[in-house]
């Protein structure tokens, strides 16, 4: 794993938080194996989280009618996104592995986060329509979510009252981090760490310490290639031709 590059994305407001505890054992741990190791702390850092025609400097190019996605493409070409996306666009390019460490917030990332995603993961620098999924930009980086709940593992589970975890991180892990390309690693789910007792804790953090031993040589998450749904839109216009033939 040596001469890695690491960005932990990090959100939780306290320094006494076991999201903070499960930030500095991965910053040790993978200092330790030779990592370069940077944090993006977004609370510390006050992150904007909304994205608005403010994350352009200068004129943009039609302010009555403002497209994010269009706006922030022009000006991430032209280099005319602020400094702090562009910061954290920075620190992206030269990761190999990106860990987003939080606290689950409404069964998803924390708003901060989600603001660290909307406006870094910008159309033309993290995705185009050609190039996402199996084709996207971040093929060669891996991803994963590292994160605590408030839950126990059980209400997460396919029969549970929160329902099957894996669903609810689909938006998250194939919708965001698989659609800009990433290699997405397993997530890292700290349960419930607030009702369990201090040993158990220390356990959750132990495991952590020895996965991470490892983490840059385990195999992704497996989702559907692009490939698929090329040929899915190929098999359907087919069948539209063909129906189409059939009712003249
Ligand atoms: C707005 C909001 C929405 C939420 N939505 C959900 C949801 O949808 N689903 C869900 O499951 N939960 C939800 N929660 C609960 C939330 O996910 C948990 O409160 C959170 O994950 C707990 O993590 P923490 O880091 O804040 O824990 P903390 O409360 O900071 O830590 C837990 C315990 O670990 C201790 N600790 C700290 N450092 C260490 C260390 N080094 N070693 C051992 N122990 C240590 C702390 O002292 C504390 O006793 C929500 C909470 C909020 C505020």
């Amino acid at each position: 794993m040596a001469s890695k590059k690491v960005l932990i994305v990090y959100a939780h407001q306290s320094s006494g938080s076991f999201n903070s505890a499960a930030k500095d054992a991965a910053v040790e741990v993978l200092t330790a194996k030779g990592c370069t190791v940077e944090v993006s702390d977004l609370y510390a850092m006050k992150f904007k989280a909304t994205a608005t025609a403010e994350d352009i400097t200068g004129k943009v190019k039609n302010a009555d009618y403002f497209c994010y996605g269009e706006e922030t493409k022009l000006a991430w070409e032209a280099g005319k996104l602020t400094a702090d996306i562009t910061e954290e666009q920075r620190k992206l390019t030269e990761a190999d592995l990106v860990i987003f460490q939080f606290p689950m917030y409404w069964f998803t990332v924390p708003a901060i986060m989600k603001g660290w995603m909307d406006r870094v993961l910008t159309l033309g620098y993290a995705f185009t329509h050609e190039k996402r999924y199996s084709q996207g930009i971040f093929k060669d980086k891996k991803a994963m979510l590292s994160f605590t709940t408030g839950s126990q593992e059980s209400m997460f589970s396919a029969n549970g009252i929160n329902g099957d975890m894996n669903v609810t991180l689909w938006p998250l892990q194939n919708g965001i981090l698989q659609y800009c390309g990433f290699q997405v690693l397993a997530p890292q789910i700290f349960w419930a760490p607030s009702h369990v007792p201090s040993e158990a804790r220390g356990t959750m953090l132990e495991d952590w310490r020895t996965r991470m031993q490892g983490l840059l040589g385990e195999n992704p998450l497996a989702f559907t290639p692009l490939d698929c749904l090329n040929d899915m839109m190929s098999i359907k216009l087919l069948l539209r031709k063909i129906l189409l033939i059939d009712t003249h």
